[in-house]
Parts: C-alpha cells; sequence; structure tokens
C-alpha cells in the first residue's frame, strides 16, 4: 500500500517533470528558430551588401583587378570565406588567398550569387564556411542556399560563436528549468509535509480514541478543510467521552438503585429465617414493597431505555387529553384527601382531541401529579389546568401541574429532567423515587412532538408544564 505522502509526493514529481520539460523543450525550440529567423536577416543583409558593394566595383573599373582588398573588407567580421570568380568561372579573389586563378568547377562551386552590372554578367561570388565554421554545410557545398542565380535568397550560415551563443542560450534555459523544477519539489516536499502531519497526528488520536482513551485531542492548525476534520474529531471525541462518563455514571446509578431495596428483602428475609423477625403480615409487606419498587425501577429503566434510543412504539390515536387529565385527577385526589392537599382542577367541559398513546398521556400526567403531592405538605395545594396554547406558531393543549410546596432550588432546577437525578434535600428514598420520573415525562412529550418545561420558586411551589400539538 502506498503511502499517501508517496502519492502526493509522486503527483508533484511528475507535475513538476512535466511542466518543466515542456516549458524548457518550448522555449528550447522558439529560441532556436527565433536566433535561426535573425541570423538568416543578418545573412541575407549580408549577400546583398556584398553583391551591391562588388557590383558598384565592377561598375567603377570594369575588370575585377585589386578586388581581393575589397572582398577582405567585405568579409568583416563575418564568419566565413568569400569568393569572386568572374563570368566564366575563373576564380579572381579569395579571402583566404588560397584559389586564385582556379576555376569553381574545380570546387564544385556552383550556384553563385551572379553580379550583373547594367545587365550583363560580370561575375559570381561565394559565401563559404570553414569545415568548423558552418553549422549544416559542409566544406565547399555553399554555405548559402542561393535557390537561383540572383544570389539573393535566405542564407542559413549560423558561424561558430553564434553557434556557442545558441548553445549557451538552450543551456541556460535547461539548467534555469532544472533549477526552478528542484525548487519547486523543495516546496512541494515542504507542503506534502505540512498537509501530511496533521493527518498523521489525527491518525494516532483516532487509534488511541478506538482504544478507548477517550480523552485524547488534537491540535486544530488551521482553519482549512483539515482544520474542519480536527475539529470535528475534537467533538467527535469530546461526544464519546461523555457518553461514555454517562454510561458509568447510569451503570453506578443503577446499581445503586437495585442495591437499596435488595438490602432491605436480603435484611429482612435474613431476620426472619434466624427468628429475628416474624414471617408476619408486616415483615412481609415490606418485602412486597421493595419488590414493587424494584419492579417500578425496571420498568422505568426499559421506558427510558426505549425512549433514548428512539425505540419507543406509540399507539398514537385520537385520544380525549381532558378525559384522560380528569381521570388522573380523580385518582389522585383520593391520595390527596388522605395527605391533608387540595386539589384544584381547572379543565374545560368539552373535549380536546389531538393524536397521541393514552397509557402514555397516562404515565406523564401520573408523574407530575405524584411528584407534585409527594413534595406539598398537608394543607397546601395542588393545581390541575388544561388550556389551548400556541406554541412556536403551531396549535396544541398545555397541562400544567402546579403545587405549592416546597419548590426546587435554582441551582437544581436546569437537572431536575435529567436521569437519576434527585434535589438533594428531597425527602428520604422511601418517600421519593429513582430520579427516573421527569426524564421519563421528558422523553414522553418529546416522542410526542412535544415540550415540558418546569418553573419553581423555593418555599413557593413549582408548576410543571407539558405542551403537545393537536
Ligand atoms: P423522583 O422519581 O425521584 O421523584 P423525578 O425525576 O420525578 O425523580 O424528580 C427529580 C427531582 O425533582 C426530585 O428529586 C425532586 O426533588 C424534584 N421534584 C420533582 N417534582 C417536584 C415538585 N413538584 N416539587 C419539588 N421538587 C420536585
Amino acid at each position: 500500500m502506498f503511502r499517501l505522502s508517496y502519492k502526493i509526493f509522486g503527483a508533484l514529481l511528475l507535475t513538476v517533470l512535466l511542466s518543466v520539460g515542456l516549458t524548457s523543450f518550448a522555449a528550447n525550440q522558439l529560441t532556436a528558430s527565433q536566433f535561426r529567423q535573425y541570423i538568416i536577416r543578418g545573412n541575407t543583409e549580408f549577400i546583398t551588401g556584398v553583391e551591391s558593394t562588388l557590383s558598384m566595383y565592377y561598375t567603377q573599373y570594369q575588370s575585377w583587378d585589386n578586388v581581393s582588398t575589397i572582398l577582405v573588407q567585405l568579409l568583416g567580421s563575418n564568419g566565413g570565406r568569400l569568393l569572386l570568380s568572374d563570368a566564366g568561372g575563373l576564380i579572381v579573389a579569395d579571402t583566404q588567398n588560397k584559389w586564385v586563378g582556379h576555376l569553381t568547377d574545380e570546387y564544385n562551386l556552383s550556384d553563385g550569387n551572379t553580379i550583373n552590372v547594367s545587365g550583363t554578367l560580370a561575375g559570381y561570388f561565394y559565401w563559404l564556411g570553414s569545415e568548423s565554421s558552418a553549422s549544416g554545410s559542409g566544406y565547399g557545398k555553399g554555405m548559402h542556399s542561393s535557390q537561383n542565380n540572383t544570389g539573393n535568397s535566405a542564407i542559413t550560415i549560423i558561424t561558430e560563436p553564434q553557434q556557442q551563443l545558441l548553445d549557451e542560450m538552450n543551456r541556460s534555459v535547461w539548467i534555469s528549468g532544472i533549477l526552478a523544477g528542484l525548487a519547486a519539489l523543495g516546496l512541494g516536499l515542504l507542503l506534502t509535509n505540512q498537509i501530511i502531519r496533521p493527518i498523521n497526528a489525527l491518525n494516532r488520536s483516532a487509534r488511541q480514541v478506538a482504544g478507548g482513551k477517550f480523552s485524547q485531542r488534537v491540535r486544530v492548525e488551521s482553519r482549512d478543510e483539515l482544520g474542519e476534520l480536527a475539529e470535528s474529531f475534537n467533538h467527535m471525541a469530546k461526544s464519546l467521552e461523555t457518553n461514555e462518563q454517562s454510561r458509568q455514571r447510569l451503570l453506578a446509578d443503577i446499581a445503586h438503585e437495585l442495591r437499596t431495596p435488595l438490602t432491605v428483602i436480603e435484611g429482612t428475609v435474613d431476620g426472619i429465617l434466624d427468628g429475628v423477625f416474624e414471617a408476619d403480615t408486616r415483615h412481609l409487606t415490606t418485602i412486597k414493597e421493595e419488590s414493587a419498587t424494584l419492579t417500578r425501577l425496571i420498568k422505568d429503566l426499559r421506558d427510558i431505555s426505549l425512549a433514548e434510543s428512539g425505540k419507543l412504539k406509540l399507539e398514537i390515536a385520537q385520544v380525549d387529553i381532558a378525559e384522560i387529565i380528569r381521570r388522573q385527577a380523580s385518582q389522585i385526589s383520593i391520595l390527596a384527601k388522605d395527605k391533608s392537599v387540595s386539589l384544584v382542577t381547572d379543565i374545560p367541559e368539552n373535549s380536546s382531541v389531538i393524536s397521541g398513546d393514552a397509557t402514555r398521556l397516562n404515565q406523564i400526567t401520573a408523574n407530575l401529579l405524584s411528584n407534585a403531592l409527594r413534595h406539598t405538605s398537608a394543607g397546601g395545594q395542588i393545581t390541575l389546568s388544561l388550556k389551548n396554547m400556541l406554541y412556536k406558531d403551531k396549535s396544541g393543549v398545555m397541562v400544567s401541574v402546579a403545587d405549592n410546596g416546597e419548590g426546587i432550588p435554582p441551582a437544581d432546577l436546569p437537572h431536575i429532567f435529567d436521569r437519576f437525578y434527585r434535589v438533594a434535600t428531597s425527602r428520604a428514598r422511601s418517600e421519593g423515587g429513582s430520579g427516573l420520573g421527569l426524564a421519563i415525562v421528558k422523553e414522553m412529550t418529546e416522542a410526542h412532538g412535544g415540550y415540558v418545561w418546569a418553573e419553581s420558586l423555593l418555599g413557593k411551589g413549582s408548576t410543571f408544564n407539558y405542551w403537545l400539538p393537536r
């Protein structure tokens, strides 16, 4: 398996090689062609100049006598060699003074540049290179490419210094290309490392989290996609950490809640077996009540776990919520009377139909009413009301359970809907529940698409409201 760093670097290397190679090649071709054009223009001008000077010379002297000096001057700093023959092909001047007196045919010279004077052919001149100075043209083959006898066509002679200059330029292009390529690769290595480093850090941290170390976080080093990925990773790790903590807390809470009734049952049974207690109604009732607490706890746990995992099946039907809370009021009124707590109801006479699960709606109301009764002392009052209410522009019904009991301390109020949360000053366990009642109310109302909230003043009482959509 190729590592990502190799892949990125490989892609970069390929791109750099291709772009630098192509650019250098194109630059070389262009330079060579431009240079050739430039040389051709210069050579053509040179040929034309030689031709006109020689024809002026001949016009003036009507012979080629003493033309050698002029020929040498004409050649000047141009490379190669100039030869001049008369109209009959006899070489009359040579800048290298070697072939004078010989015929051009002897040296395979052909297609010389003609020199015409007043319409008459006065001679030919040849511009030759030496073997070392001509590029692409061999000795004796003509340093020009005169295609006709006017001697005026393009000449492609590149002299040695010119060729050296061209080579030098080409080399410079390649060297610049290679240097630019190396710089790009160096930069690429640096960038690859910058990209790969946070990915590697993320990878290491992900392994740590997978191994159960949920406190692991990565440093967010940039604001780009990798930075966002690091932030998402940290969020994920945080939520896993919170979940793990709450799972551990839940297990501890459950163990604690189960232990208390079991200890009572075990102690009572032991007492009966050891003959310390009578197996009478009182002790058997204790065992039965604690068993009932366990059963209720297990049922509550099941409800809450189903609701939290979204698997709570609601038997939705058209139900009359007014009828439900009227029934709950009448049920709690007996217990309220026993405790000398008055129950006031404010429920409209007519029916109020909503879509909901009657059993769960009964459960929600019963939980709130039993809490209110538990936290209201004798002489207190509980008010149960139902009214229509818009919530976030949606029509629905609001049920309120208000009491003038002990109230909830402001510090506890935001947590009372949490699982197993119990207000510290709450009465003894025998009076209270497991701290699951309100958590169940919250899950059930939300499963119905509703909301629940509480208001309370310590020492004055509490009001629990839940709203359900129609
Ligand atoms: P529990 O089953 O233990 O009552 P709940 O989830 O129903 O647990 O309630 C959580 C906490 O909220 C309780 O410990 C209790 O102190 C507090 N509480 C609930 N209802 C009231 C109320 N009407 N008045 C005062 N405190 C309340």
